[in-house]
């Protein structure tokens, strides 16, 4: 019941490992979103921040061009003059449609000292065509915004020179510087502003020198962030917000970059983690080949053998001869055994044998009594027992001491096996002094031979009992009985007339034999020749 309930080792091993493996995936998972794609998201926002400031920068340049245009013409003697009324031709000479288209100016204004229009001249946004005013009336109309916002900036700060963004449509870019003499001398005599305008045109040629998609546009609200960044699912949308002249507007340069760089990180990324979690099936699966290999199937055969506790199978085979744990475990289990083996004989001698004589104690005989009775009623064969008694022991041990009486049981003792042993028979110490044997297959006269020879081979030994009444060495009364095949009986009857026969023998003076007859006498078989 309990084998069946508890899960195998394999089993706590295949879950322990599963929930390692889910930790695994849910730490990738989790590394993945919040370490691994944020970074591929900010390293893609980095990217696209690195092209806005391209950008930014082409923007700077291109106004740092336009100012140092706007201080070469301002800083100049004819410029002085022309505002001060001394060049007449300074406007014929130098200004013309193709130098506004050449230099991509939309408009050239020239202010005096006090900030009024000195002189204008532009392309017109809807036509095209070059124009010349001293006043913004008529065809020049479509100055006056712009020329508007050059006058509050002149207001702002008259000094220095100044490069802006307006915020028109198109926004236009515009540098602007004070006028003075050629050697840069003053005071000022007025303000020159150029006007390049940020059309589809300037965006083209934009796009040509930085490679970019860009969009232009002028926004209302102030952001608060410097960048905005818009992802679509192949694209992605950024724009830069750049302050204008106008505090409540802002320049939106905009460009459109595709994801491909992103996406191959990303697939990079997704095939680490495929490889990664396909590997670590790999290993599982010869993680748990191994471990049948090498941990499982011998466990399971050490556990067979264990069950079995089979000494010599455990003994021939190869895990005793492996050098790893598990066969340190296998000699362990043997030597464990071959201990308890040891014990159980130990035991078992100790429990059927008697310790002083080293002879068969009572219990084995009367088992085995039990046993060759019963075997021979069942095959109806002859069967003999005997009781043997020492005789006047007691004297011998009052006048010898115990110890010599046991040295003189074990003589004794010896001396009987030895007869038992040349005749096949077996002997037991039955009692203190007192001795028993199991003769199978032995007719009662056979068996009075026997107890006649055993007790002649203790006269022979003649171990000296000089207090003995009967002879001057220890001698033996033996009562012999054999089964009756006309007589029902077991184990302890025949024992009991074996026992009436010893009475018999010592009731006739002992140092004989006898033997039981019948249920009213038994007969003296031998004698020996010693006074009773
Ligand atoms: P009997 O001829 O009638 O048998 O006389 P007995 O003296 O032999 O018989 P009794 O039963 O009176 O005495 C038996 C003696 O055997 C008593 C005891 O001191 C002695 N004995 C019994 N077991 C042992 C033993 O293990 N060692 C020693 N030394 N003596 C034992
Ligand atoms: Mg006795
Ligand atoms: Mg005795």
């Amino acid at each position: 019941m309990f084998q069946r309930y508890s899960p195998s080792l394999r089993f706590r091993f295949l879950t322990a490992l599963c929930a390692a493996l889910i930790l695994a995936l849910l730490a990738l998972a989790g590394v993945s979103k919040w370490l691994i794609l944020p970074a591929l998201l900010a390293e893609e926002r980095s990217v696209v921040e690195q092209e806005l400031d391209r950008l930014e920068r082409s923007l700077k340049l291109e106004e740092q061009d336009l100012l140092a245009k706007v201080r070469d013409w301002a800083t100049w003697d004819d410029t002085y003059d022309f505002i001060n009324g001394d060049a007449p031709r300074y406007s014929e000479v130098n200004f013309s449609q193709q130098m506004f288209e050449d230099m991509r100016y939309q408009l050239m204004a020239f202010f005096n000292a006090r900030g009024d229009i000195h002189f204008l001249a532009g392309l017109n946004p809807s036509s095209g065509q070059y124009q010349t005013c001293a006043d913004l009336a008529n065809e020049c109309a479509w100055m006056a915004p712009l020329v508007a916002s050059m006058q509050a900036s002149i207001n702002e700060d008259p000094e220095q020179e100044k490069t802006a963004l307006y915020a028109h449509i198109p926004p236009a870019i515009v540098a602007s510087a004070p006028i003075l003499r050629t050697d840069g001398s003053g005071p000022p005599t007025g303000w020159l502003f150029k006007v390049r305008k940020m059309d589809n045109n300037w965006l083209a040629l934009l796009e040509d020198y930085t490679g970019l998609i860009i969009s232009l546009d002028v926004v209302d609200e102030t952001k608060l962030t410097q960048t905005d960044l818009l992802r679509f699912s192949n694209t992605i949308h950024a724009q830069r917000f750049l302050p204008l002249n106008r505090p409540d507007r802002q320049l939106a340069l905009g460009t459109r970059l595709d994801r491909s760089r992103y996406f191959a990180s990303l697939d990079t990324f997704r095939y680490v983690l495929l490889w990664t979690f396909g590997l670590m099936l790999i290993v599982i699966g010869l993680v748990l080949l191994l471990l049948e290999r090498m941990v499982l199937r011998p466990l399971k055969s050490l556990a067979r053998f264990a069950q079995d506790a089979n000494i010599e199978a455990l003994t021939n085979n190869p895990l005793t001869q492996r050098r790893d744990e598990i066969g340190q475990l296998a000699q362990s289990f043997l030597k464990q055994f071959e201990r308890q083996a040891e014990l159980t004989a130990e035991l078992t001698e100790l429990s059927t044998h008697d310790p002083l004589t080293g002879l068969a104690n009572r219990r084995l005989f009367d088992k085995n009594l039990i046993d060759a009775t019963q075997e021979a009623l069942n095959q109806s064969t002859p069967m003999a027992v005997m009781m043997i008694d020492i005789d006047y022991f007691k004297l011998f041990n009052d006048h010898y001491g115990h110890l010599e009486g046991d040295t003189c049981l074990q003589r004794i003792a010896d001396t009987m096996y030895e007869v038992a042993q040349t005749h096949g028979f077996f002997i037991a110490r039955t009692g203190g002094e007192e001795f028993s044997a199991l003769l199978p297959n032995t007719s009662l006269q056979q068996a009075i031979k026997l107890g006649q020879a055993i007790s002649d081979a203790v006269d022979a030994l003649a171990y000296p009992h000089h207090m003995s009444p009967l002879a001057p060495h220890v001698t033996l009364s033996v009562g012999v009985s054999a089964l009756d095949p006309e007589e029902p009986a077991n184990a302890s009857s025949l024992m009991r007339s074996a026992d009436q026969a010893l009475y018999q023998a010592k009731a006739a003076g002992r140092h004989r034999v006898s033997q039981f007859n019948s249920p009213l006498a038994s007969a003296e078989v031998s004698t020996h020749n010693t006074p009773p």
